[in-house]
């Protein structure tokens, strides 16, 4: 039998505000707080939601067959570019693959505009096009004999057709371009390399999740998941191709498919979600209402936005902030409470929360800020960041509880920011799968071993370019 676990996430000092203060916090402590038995409901419904999206078409969670069949031995050697396409950055890469589960990797990042994120998806495929023209330079490959073969990691929802073609269904996390949904990003992406004569030939089209995938099993060939806890959140896993219903592809040739999940979108119908009005005001004023419920409750993209609603409502009760002469100018626009912020804040876990008021005044130029509320803001990012990383725990689970992981354990490899970053979101992510997996609670962390893969978008990509060499060459 197992034994209990002991959370290991941190609890915070005591409020010690005003009636009215403690008494709104009280609530919202409430509402953001998920406990056990609504942690396991939410898990047993994602199951079912993933088993539906196996067997039909058009279901909440898409569950895209990747048409990346087997895994990889990490014996694999050569030269491949990568390109990520799908958050904050446009990042690319060329990989060296060494074998032996090492490889080697220079990079070059770059940001993508708002106008560009919003504009015509033919200016950022040139825009693209020229960053990779810029980094063959410097990397003096401009001049090859052959096209150097790409992988093309584009982080949105797209139906495969085959390893190298794909049809976007739509955009996520900011990026709303006109001319791309119903069409093959790799076609619009590879016209416009011909164009300005950029000698690369794209053979793969990967989503984020699965390149994290195969990059985490390059090196633990345990892996049985990947996932993005980033400015979005998503995850792939490996699927028994007896289990895809839909799949009307024909033979295969391995058993087993990466399937991406599109996690991002389970309970759109919100069900089972326990939104608050916070999370609802958020989602009014994104660019995708409705959409992408689960995302916006977990992802770096959303959380500190989160936070600032509930800042702001208790500002307008008067609760916070309500100081003469406080400067409130900066927190009250949209989006400028950075998830970044909430990581620091939790950072802190001095008697005087020095950090928390240090951030505070930094970046969002609060200055009379008291004890009182150095505390309730840091409650806030504790229960809002709480609640992320436990949503997260259910995902994962429902991964591991369906591809049935026993004791022998099984790796997940994780990339973005947000997993990497921000401190206890592993460990509230550990202590949610303990209440969920109740049989390996005693040594969760050694069963569903979670493990960073940085950059695994990028080294994903070149991989799955790998990948697409070994199955033309079965067939
Ligand atoms: P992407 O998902 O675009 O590939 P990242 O993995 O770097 O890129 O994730 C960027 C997101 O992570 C942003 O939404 C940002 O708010 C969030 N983020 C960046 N730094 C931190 C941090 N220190 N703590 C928590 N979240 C962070
Ligand atoms: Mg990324």
């Amino acid at each position: 039998m197992s034994k209990a676990h002991a959370p290991k996430a941190a609890k915070s000092q005591p409020i010690n505000g005003s009636p009215e203060q403690n008494a709104y916090m009280d609530d919202i402590t409430k509402q953001f707080t998920i406990d056990t038995e609504k942690l396991i409901a939410i898990k047993d419904h994602f199951i079912v939601e993933m088993e539906k999206g196996l067997s039909k078409e058009k279901q909440t969670m898409v569950m895209i067959p990747s048409y990346v069949e087997g895994r990889l031995t990490g014996q694999e050697q050569g030269h491949y570019l990568a390109l990520d396409l799908g958050g904050t950055n446009l990042r690319v890469v060329l990989v060296t693959l060494e074998g032996h589960g090492k490889f080697k990797t220079v990079s070059t990042k770059a940001r993508v505009s708002e106008e560009l994120k919003t504009g015509s998806m033919r200016d950022l495929c040139e825009y693209i096009a020229d960053c990779i023209d810029t980094f063959l330079t410097e990397q003096n490959l401009e001049n090859v004999d052959e096209d150097l073969a790409l992988g093309f990691t584009f982080s949105f929802p797209v139906l495969q057709s085959k390893i190298n073609r794909g049809i976007q269904t739509a955009w996520t996390k900011g990026f709303n371009c006109t001319g791309a949904v119903g069409k093959d990003p790799v076609l619009l992406l590879q016209d416009a390399l011909l164009r300005k004569h950029v000698p690369v030939k794209i053979t793969a089209l990967v989503n984020d999740t699965v390149g994290t995938l195969l990059s985490n099993a390059y090196q633990k060939p345990e892996t049985v998941a990947g996932l993005i806890l980033g400015t979005g959140s998503n995850g792939a896993y490996v699927e028994q191709m007896t289990n895809i219903k839909k799949w009307k592809d024909g033979a295969t040739t391995s058993h087993e498919m990466v399937i991406n999940t599109e996690f991002g979108a389970f309970d759109n119908e919100r069900v089972m979600l326990p939104v608050t009005r916070f999370d609802n005001k958020l989602d009014r004023k994104s660019i995708n209402p409705h959409f992408q419920i689960f995302e916006k409750l977990i992802s770096g993209m959303y959380l500190g936005e989160i936070v600032r609603n509930v800042i702001t409502d208790m500002m307008d009760r008067n609760l916070l902030f309500c100081q003469p002469g406080q400067n409130t100018d900066i927190i009250s626009g949209h989006y400028q409470f950075e998830t970044s912020f909430m990581s620091a804040i939790e950072s802190d876990d001095s008697p005087d929360l020095a950090t928390v008021r240090e951030t505070l005044d930094t970046n969002l130029n609060l200055i009379k800020v008291d004890d009182v509320e150095l505390r309730i803001v840091k409650r806030i990012c504790e229960l809002v960041g709480t609640r992320a990383a436990r949503l997260a725990a259910a995902a994962i689970a429902g991964i591991a509880i369906h591809t049935k992981v026993d004791r022998k354990g099984a790796d997940i490899g994780i990339d973005g920011s947000l997993y990497e970053f921000y401190p206890s979101f592993e460990d509230r992510i550990y202590d949610g799968m303990a209440e969920l997996m109740p049989d390996f609670a005693d040594d969760i962390q050694n069963i569903v071993r979670l493990g960073l893969a940085r950059d695994g978008s990028g080294v994903g990509a070149a991989l799955t370019a790998c990948v697409a060499d070994k199955m033309f060459k079965s067939k």
